[in-house]
Order: structure tokens, then sequence, then C-alpha cells
């Protein structure tokens, strides 16, 4: 089940007071952490936050935190899958944690949606520079534009596999995402991130192989980037196209 639940533990103090330190640079009312574990990070948030919401799905370590933070008043353990939860039901609190990899995606995306001052999340490091990836790179794709045009990214440090117990197999970083609220003058995000999905439906074609069948080939093949593919292109010019998509 350990495996399966993404469950590695941060073990290295050090990092865990570098992780709370960035969720609470000043101290925070409320705090929410998503996959608390044995609550390695839990403590430290306790000793800046005044309140900590832990969402954690395996039910023999929510008995774990009973015990461990038992009298401990400002913490509530919740027992649910983080992606069930609306996490917006406390308010705008930052978010933590040290996610369960094998959800990153959904969990980031979730997230960046919130009105939440930061998430600040412990991730594969292999994700985090896909969400900071520049134009023409090997990492820059949907996860970078959908990241960004919601939040603004940035990778705070790395972590290696010895700060975890047990180990996991790929380097991790520690990224902070602060949601913006621009939307790039696109108006509807949803139909937005569909016109993006599709521009990067096969990454190594031209964008009018991707656009043509469900935009219109005449209309896609008159656009001056109708011979570029998506890696290439930043998201203000992705908005651009879109805002000509809709007036045409
Ligand atoms: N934060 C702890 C630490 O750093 O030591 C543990 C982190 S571990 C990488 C991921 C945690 O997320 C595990 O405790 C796991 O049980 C929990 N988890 C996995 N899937 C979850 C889900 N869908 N909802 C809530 N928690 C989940």
């Amino acid at each position: 089940m350990g495996q399966k639940l993404g469950q590695h533990f941060l073990v290295k103090a050090g990092i865990l007071e570098r992780i709370a330190l960035a969720v609470c640079p000043a101290g925070e009312d409320l705090v929410i952490e998503i996959g608390p574990g044995r609550g390695a990070l839990t403590d430290k948030l306790l000793q800046r936050a005044a309140r900590v919401i832990a969402i954690e799905i395996d039910p023999v370590l929510v008995e774990h935190l009973r015990v461990k933070f038992a009298g401990e008043t400002r913490l509530e353990i919740i027992h649910a899958d983080v992606l069930a939860t609306d996490l917006s039901q406390w308010g705008p609190a930052p978010i933590s944690g040290n996610l369960p990899y094998y959800i990153t995606s959904p969990i980031l995306e979730k997230t960046i949606r919130l009105e939440v001052p930061r998430a600040i999340f412990l991730i594969q490091k292999e994700v985090a520079e896909r969400l900071v990836a520049k134009p023409g790179t090997r990492e820059y794709g949907y996860l970078t534009l959908q990241t960004a045009l919601y939040a603004d990214t940035e990778i705070l440090f790395e972590v290696k596999p010895g700060a975890f117990s047990p180990p996991p197999k790929v380097d991790s970083a520690v990224v902070r995402l602060v949601p913006h609220g621009r939307d790039y003058g696109v108006g509807d995000r949803k139909a937005f991130l569909k016109f993006l999905s599709a521009s990067f439906r096969q990454k190594r074609k031209m964008l009018r192989n991707n656009l043509s069948g469900i935009y219109g080939k005449e209309i896609i093949d008159a656009w001056p980037e109708a011979s570029l593919r998506a890696e290439k292109i930043p998201l203000e010019q992705f908005a651009e196209m879109f805002r000509r998509l809709k007036s045409e």
C-alpha cells in the first residue's frame, strides 16, 4: 500500500524547516497540508501557523497522527482523498505538502485554480522543470502553459533521494506556486485550455495538423503560425491566437 500511495517520508529536518518557512514566511492563521504521512512537516507547520488542517487518505497513518498529535487542538486531521476534497471550504489559506507523486498533476491542476496566497509543494524534479520550462525546450508543454495560465511558479530548491525514507527513485524539488488572477485576455479559460490541449495533441506536428480538424482548415491555414509547432510558442502568443479565433 505504501508504495502505491507514494509514501516516501521526508526525514531531513533542515529541508522540512525550509518548506515550512516557504509556506509561512511571516506566520499564518491557517495552513492546509496534503498527505501529512507521519506528521514530520505537520510538526514544523504547527510551529509557524496558528492552525493546520491535514488531509490524509491512509487510515493507518490517520490513526498514527491522531495518537502522535493527541491533545493538539490546533491540528485538524481529515481522513479523505485530497482529490475528492473541496479545498476552498476553509477560505484562502496557503497549501503545502510533500505530494504523493502518482497524483502530482491532478493536485496541481486543482490547487492553482484556488484563490490561495501560495502553494508550496515537494514534487518530482522532472515535473518541477516542466512547470517552469521555456518555449523551445523539451520540458515545455501543456502542463507548463496550464500552470502559467493560473499561477506564477518558481523552483525554490532541489531535494535528493537521501532526504526521504524510503528514498524515491527520482530527484525532487520544492516549488512555489502563486495564483495570479490574470487571464491573458482569453475570457473563458476552460475553452482556452481546450485550445492549448488540441495544439499540443501531437507535439511534433505543426499547428495546422493539430488544429485544422477542430477550428477549420481555411482559418488555421491563414495564420502566420500555422506551420509552427506548439512547443515553440509562448503563452502570450497562444492567448493572442485564441482571441483571433474567437473573433473569426
Ligand atoms: N508529508 C509526509 C512526509 O513528508 O513525510 C508524507 C509524504 S508522502 C510522499 C505522501 C502522503 O500522501 C502519504 O502519507 C500518503 O498516504 C498520502 N496520500 C496519498 N494519496 C493521497 C490522497 N489521494 N489524498 C490524501 N493523501 C494522500
